[in-house]
């Protein structure tokens, strides 16, 4: 089977080593040595100050809305995983959605401030695929009407906006490291501030609010990673150099015959940022020849993803009764196609076959 992605695994021996000092520490959560390193060669990976790294990436978007003190209105985006949408629910707050821009994926920042009510208190926005969201227009936007930012950077391992790593914008940003994302602890993934007083308080929110054994600074959760968590992570991120560049070489040949099919749409990565090569998202004309495509493939034993279906506006538990049409519309013709690091050249140009027989 060629799956829409498959999880990069370091060769064991790699991993049981750097896990045998979990094994002689006897300590294997609770900001261990482990994750302390790891921690401290993300911050220069990705140059970045203030953040830590915590069992998923979802916790962190929980989290942020919570310590930002956010109780009321969120605006977000129709076109991300329902993670993004669920926290700002899980959380008592109310989604109000705002479409998105038909080439970027991203919030239409033009229909932001149409959408603003009294209750807005925030704004929580996906860089989908890796892709940044209009970030200057939203910091205006967050100015003008004293709004709180969150960014789900979930994908957005190791991209770079306007000369530094997109985690550095918003109030808050996070990133999810699970076994599909680009970088991987298993699960897990980090949240990310530029605000160090913010930083400290949320670091003890993900902590049970644990100020030492027996003392607590307010409220708290429990989002930690563990050492086991940790130890993938440092075997992994080695490799990330290499993974990336491979699948740059992949999306190429992919993006090479798309360019040049009528009735294919790509994805357009907004100026000043640099790509990850997290996704191959390909938007086709009309949900009957995605419907083709995927059985077509499936035939030959090869498993895209509907990345993202459906528009999360159309949640039931969301109540909400706008319609979004560019995310409805995007939402049922894209399809996130294989892309991992073993995947073969030759498996490329099979699926590019197969597409361009069957549209
Ligand atoms: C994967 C993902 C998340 C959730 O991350 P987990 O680590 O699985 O909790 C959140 N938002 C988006 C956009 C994602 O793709």
């Amino acid at each position: 089977m060629i799956n829409v992605t498959q999880t990069f695994l370091p060769p064991i021996e790699e991993y049981t080593l750097i896990l045998n000092r979990a094994w002689r520490n006897k300590w294997i959560t609770n900001r261990g040595e482990l994750l302390i390193e790891l921690e401290a060669k993300l911050s220069d990976v990705l140059g970045v100050e203030h953040f830590f790294v915590t069992t998923n990436g979802t916790l962190p978007l929980q989290i942020a809305i919570k310590a930002l003190g956010i109780t009321k209105e969120i605006i977000t985006t129709p076109f991300s995983y329902v993670a993004t949408t669920s926290s700002i629910v899980w959380e008592n707050c109310t989604p109000v959605f705002v479409d998105i821009e038909k080439e970027t994926l991203t919030i239409d920042c033009s229909k932001i401030e149409a959408a603003i009510t009294s209750d807005t208190e925030a704004i929580l926005v996906t860089h989908v695929f890796g892709n940044p969201c209009d970030i200057e227009a939203i910091a205006v936007l967050a100015k003008k009407h004293n709004l709180k930012v969150i960014y789900d950077g979930a994908h957005c391992f190791n991209v770079q906006y306007k000369g530094q790593s997109i985690f550095n914008y918003g109030d808050v940003s996070t990133v999810s490291f699970h076994s599909t994302k680009l970088f991987h602890t298993g699960e897990g993934g980090a949240m990310f501030m530029r605000d160090k007083v913010l930083y400290d308080k949320v670091l003890y929110h993900h902590n049970f609010g644990h100020n030492g054994r027996e003392k607590f600074h307010g409220l708290g959760i429990n989002a930690k990673a563990s050492e086991l968590q940790a130890a993938m992570g440092l075997a992994v991120l080695p490799y990330m150099k290499t993974i990336i560049e491979k699948r740059k070489q992949l999306v190429e040949i992919y993006e090479n015959v798309f360019r040049g099919l009528e009735g294919i749409q790509l994805v357009r990565f907004r100026e000043g940022a640099t790509r990850n090569y997290s996704y191959m998202p390909v938007i086709f004309k009309d949900e009957g020849t995605l419907l083709k495509v995927k059985k077509a493939l499936e035939d030959k034993d090869i498993v895209p993803r509907r990345y993202f279906y459906p528009s999360l506006n159309t949640l039931d538990y969301v109540h909400s009764n706008k319609e979004m049409p560019v995310s409805e519309s995007i939402s049922k013709r894209i399809l996130c196609l294989p892309l991992y690091y073993e995947l073969k050249e030759e498996e490329v140009k099979l699926i590019l076959s197969i597409i361009t027989n069957t549209i």
